[in-house]
């Protein structure tokens, strides 16, 4: 019941927030021009581990997939397509005279989440019907013309946001705790049970809410050649949780932690409370991580050695990271619940006050600081920034900027416009891309 609960809120919280984009002009419409000739070449088809992909905060709204030509990424449940070469950007629906506000109608309109760069562009989409859960993969045509199902997951009161990943021909996904994988394509029953998480039976209060039982072990995916590795927010005896970071041997299917987040005592002056890397990255069996406040930092999972790379705690107090193979950029937000709750969540995607971002490389060298200003001059009240992804040559990410009406002075509502924003890493300009729907 508590879970349910907590479920209406997360949904009310994002219902809220994609409501607040609505009833815009459509600015532009996806096409076949979106991939080209009609081809798709997706990189790495058979290693997820795409350099783009974030699993750092599982309740971030944005999916991505890599191919040649762009980036593919999902926001509030919509399919945008971003030109590599032009920087153009499009919605990915080719319906003539679409006017991209209708479920199932719409090609763009997903409302799903966990975007696969796999064998093809796919998803996974969540709902209830008629009161039965309902958790599938479905594969959209790279330019807009089609959707279809590929198969159905196991779905048992599942957490809308934990993603599920694509490599090598599997599926991995959780359901009701337990961590799964299927083949593409493969039978809902044919799903192998590849870890179930111990110490399940305790409620747990994180922030405003309570998760139930198995509800409150969230997962992070990530696989790399022959290893998955699952990063879950395991209980510990003091009260608080901890990231712990598993790998799973597809080979033979064992399963053994390597890693979990430093305590304080460990790493020095981090004040916040020690249960959660803010970011993290895993590359050729290194993991590099973000605590806010208290720098980068590297372990290698086969020595277990752990290094501080930079301080970035005088520069950026808060912040927020997304990496790629070479590249680290922070903006320096301040999670929400700061004032309001004794805890610190750093992946929190509920941030403000960003107005400069930091551009490092994976060695921990300091590149570079970009204003953002020019936003603000351009979009007008930016409340929140949020990063999507960085290439190495530009970060991309979400701005939410926000009007209030009122009536004889008293605010009666708000909308917050959100638009796809780009920083060149090179010249360190920044401008606005594309505004969502
Ligand atoms: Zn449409």
């Amino acid at each position: 019941m508590k879970t349910r609960r907590w479920m209406a809120a997360l949904l009310a919280v994002l219902l809220t927030l994609s409501l607040g984009g609505c009833g815009k002009e459509t600015v532009g419409k996806g096409s076949g021009e979106a991939s080209g000739d009609n081809t798709i070449a997706l990189l790495a088809p058979d290693d997820f581990a795409g350099k783009l992909h974030q699993y750092t905060k599982p309740d971030q709204h944005y999916s991505l997939a890599e191919t040649e030509a762009g980036y593919y990424f999902v926001s509030y449940g919509m399919l945008y397509f971003i030109d590599r070469d032009t920087q153009k950007v499009s919605l990915v629906c080719a319906k003539p005279d679409c006017d991209h506000m209708q479920d199932n109608v719409c090609n763009a309109r997903l409302n799903g989440t966990a975007l696969h760069g796999g064998e093809e562009i796919s998803y996974v989409r969540d709902i209830f019907e008629n009161t039965v859960e309902r958790k599938t993969v479905r594969a959209v045509e790279p330019d807009g013309t089609a959707q279809r199902e590929v198969q159905e997951l196991k779905a048992n009161n599942s957490i809308g946001y934990e993603r599920t990943i694509y490599h090598r021909g599997y599926v991995y996904y959780i359901s009701e705790g337990v961590l799964y994988r299927v083949k593409y394509g493969g039978a809902k029953d044919s799903a192998e049970v590849l870890w179930t998480p111990a110490n399940t039976g305790e409620d747990q209060v994180q922030g405003n809410y309570t998760l139930v039982g198995a509800y409150s072990v969230q997962y992070a995916l990530w696989a790399e050649e022959d290893t998955l590795y699952f990063m879950v927010n395991l209980p510990r005896e003091d009260g608080t949780t901890r990231d712990t970071l598993f790998a799973c041997d597809l080979q033979d299917l064992s399963v053994q932690q390597v890693w979990e987040t430093p305590s304080a005592d460990e790493v020095g002056a981090w004040e916040t409370t020690g249960v959660s890397a803010s970011q993290w990255y895993i590359s050729d069996g290194t993991i590099y991580f973000y605590l806010a406040g208290n720098g980068l930092w590297k372990t290698d999972l086969s020595t277990g050695k752990t290094e501080k790379l930079a301080d970035t705690g005088d520069q950026i107090p808060y912040g927020s990271a997304v990496y790629s193979d070479d590249t680290v950029c922070i903006v320096n937000d301040i999670p929400k619940f700061w004032e309001t709750s004794e805890k610190v969540y750093p992946g929190s995607p509920w941030r403000y006050d960003a107005d400069a971002l930091f551009v490092y490389g994976m060695d921990g060298t300091f590149r570079k600081e970009i204003s953002l200003q020019p936003l603000f001059d351009a979009l007008g009240q930016v409340s929140t920034i949020e990063l999507v992804l960085t290439d190495g040559q530009n970060a991309y990410f979400v701005t939410t900027a926000m009007t209030y009406s009122t009536q004889d002075g008293f605010p009666i509502g708000n909308k917050g416009d959100k638009t796809l924003c780009r920083a060149d890493l090179e010249t360190g300009e920044v401008s606005p891309l594309y505004t969502l729907l």
